[in-house]
């Protein structure tokens, strides 16, 4: 049986295998099938749950606490609080994200590569990986028929504006514009490693132990020979038996925030001190615009736009339509204000400014053996983030939206220009910005020299040989766009390094 679940395990149980995978998302998902294509017996642990495609639904309150860590209730720390969300469940925050297929801009690739001092990591070293995985998920354009039309308004507002935008690719094969991604694609269209690289692993052989949390490596002889983890009974999500898979190498692949607070528990990444610092995030900020028509953003699919203008700058916008349930519990009103708002749902277009971050936090591991997320946004993120929202929100007024909800705890609304003049003087302090993000990376990065990174150039932990990491965490600095093909071009790498390393030994 390739997929097990708490009720196959026994009360202690060891497996053994060539390579062990620690996450199933983006990093664990592409580094698991490169393995198993080329012959290595793999086996992935996931902590969340198996969902196939028939399973989502539209409905949040079912959706959320099934697909989300903690049911999408976590928070980084600092002066202005940011939720983050992140997936848990088979194929991670693949499963729940939104599509887009995005290579970095090639300045960040020239600064990996002078940052690392390799070439391998810059345009011309990683263009290979980069097409292999834009391969592998389909990253292509959407058909006419599927796109939203809050995604026409938004590239509308681009050409009256005279802004540059693009038309995005997004990893997926006749989506029919359903606009669930953040809840599960229900027609299997959004090329998740859940229906992308996990079935080409399986097909191959590897085995998944799903509702396993990984919680100590296994190290013998200074080396990582595999893992123990608990079996979480999905019903109570008590822990409540010992799984162990023993290995030849072992691949974390848990996330930016995931990864860190694992490798933490062994007090590793000591040579440099880099292991859980340099956290990136991407704070965005939402500016819900409601027009006197009908938009209906929740027909076809969303984020078909980016508004690339500000982008050399650190300012990106797109839309980013969500179910009502989500947008709801993001008002910044209550009661009949709240109802009042939520009943033009028809005519909503809910954008946001996505900022590149100019500095970076940390994450860290608790007494309780939780994560502590903390971040600082810096002056110059907080002044791009007053010009994006008002830029943005200009926009929608350009093209005749009634009202705009505005990301300011001391400034909810705008109803019309003149409103936005008082962004300036009004948001003086970063505590009053709303933000949250979903672009998670950089706790383990990736280096040339073992005091400056968590990693090496292979992936493999500077301080415990036979230990790789393959997610987000390895991204030495932000990249300004969404994550998940970059994410997918490494862990493609380590596996191959891997693989090299093997073969050598
Ligand atoms: C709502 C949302 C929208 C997004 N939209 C986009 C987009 O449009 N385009 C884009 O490029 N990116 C997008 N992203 C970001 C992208 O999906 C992530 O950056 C990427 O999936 C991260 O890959 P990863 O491998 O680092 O971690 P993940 O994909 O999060 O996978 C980590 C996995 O490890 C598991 N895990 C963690 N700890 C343990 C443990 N101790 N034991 C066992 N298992 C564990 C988790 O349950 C999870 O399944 C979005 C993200 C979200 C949440
Ligand atoms: S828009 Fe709908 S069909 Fe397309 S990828 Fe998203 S959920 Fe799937």
């Amino acid at each position: 049986m390739t997929i097990l679940a708490h009720e196959d395990y026994e009360a202690d149980q060891t497996f053994e295998t060539d390579v062990v995978i620690v996450g199933t998302g983006a990093g664990g998902g592409a580094a698991g099938a490169t393995l198993a294509e080329a012959g290595y017996r793999v086996m992935f642990i996931e902590e969340g749950g198996y969902h196939p495609t028939s399973s989502f639904s539209a409905y949040t309150t079912e959706s959320v606490p099934r697909l989300y860590r903690d049911a999408s209730a976590t928070m980084i720390v600092g002066r202005a609080p940011i939720p983050y969300v992140e997936g848990r469940c088979v194929g991670g925050s693949t499963v729940i994200n939104g599509g887009m297929a995005y290579r970095p801009p090639e300045r960040v690739l020239a600064d990996w590569e002078r940052i690392t001092g390799s070439a391998e990591l810059g345009v011309e070293g990683l263009d290979a990986a980069f097409s292999e995985v834009e391969r592998r998920i389909s990253a292509n354009f959407q058909s006419e028929l599927s796109i939203g039309e809050d995604s026409r308004i938004m590239e509308a507002g681009a050409k009256k504006m005279g802004w540059h935008y693009t038309t995005n690719r997004r990893n997926q094969s006749a989506c029919v514009g359903a606009n669930n991604c953040s809840l599960g694609c229900p027609t299997g269209a959004k090329q998740s490693t859940l229906v992308t690289y996990l079935p080409r692993a399986f097909e191959r052989g590897a085995v998944c132990l799903t509702e396993v949390r990984v919680e100590k490596l296994l190290i013998e002889g200074g080396r990582a020979v595999g893992v123990v983890g608990r079996a979480i009974n999905p019903r109570t999500r008590r822990a409540d038996r010992t799984v162990r898979v023993r290995a030849r190498a072992v691949i974390i692949a848990c996330g930016a925030v995931q990864t860190p607070l694992l490798l933490a528990r062994h007090g590793l990444g000591k040579p440099s001190g880099q292991l859980g610092k340099n956290f990136l995030c991407h704070p965005n900020a939402k500016v819900l615009a409601v027009y006197p028509q009908k938009v209906d953003g929740w027909k076809g699919v969303s984020q078909n736009t980016q508004i690339r203008e500000f982008h050399e700058d650190g300012i990106l916008m797109a839309e980013n339509f969500v179910a009502p349930g989500v947008l709801a519990a993001y008002l910044p009103f209550h009661g009949e204000r709240a109802w009042e708002l939520m009943s033009r749902y028809e005519n909503m277009v809910l954008s946001g400014v996505l900022v590149e971050d100019s500095s970076s936090g940390s994450v860290s591991r608790t007494l309780l053996g939780m994560p502590l997320v903390r971040y600082e946004l810096t002056a110059l993120d907080h002044q791009r983030f007053k010009r994006g929202v008002k830029l943005l929100a200009q926009m929608h007024f350009e093209l005749g939206a009634e009202r705009v909800i505005l990301p300011f705890t001391n400034q909810h609304e705008a109803l019309g220009p003149d409103d936005l003049e008082r962004i300036d003087t009004l948001q003086t302090d970063v505590n009053t910005l709303e933000l949250f993000t979903v672009h998670l990376m950089g706790t383990a990065r990736m280096g040339a020299r073992r005091e400056g990174s968590v990693v090496n150039l292979n992936g493999e932990l500077w301080d415990l040989p036979g230990c790789y990491v393959a997610d987000a965490s390895l991204f030495p600095t932000a990249i300004g766009v969404n994550p998940q093909v970059t994410i997918m071009a490494l862990a493609t790498r380590v596996a191959e390094r891997l693989q090299l390393h093997a073969k050598a030994a």
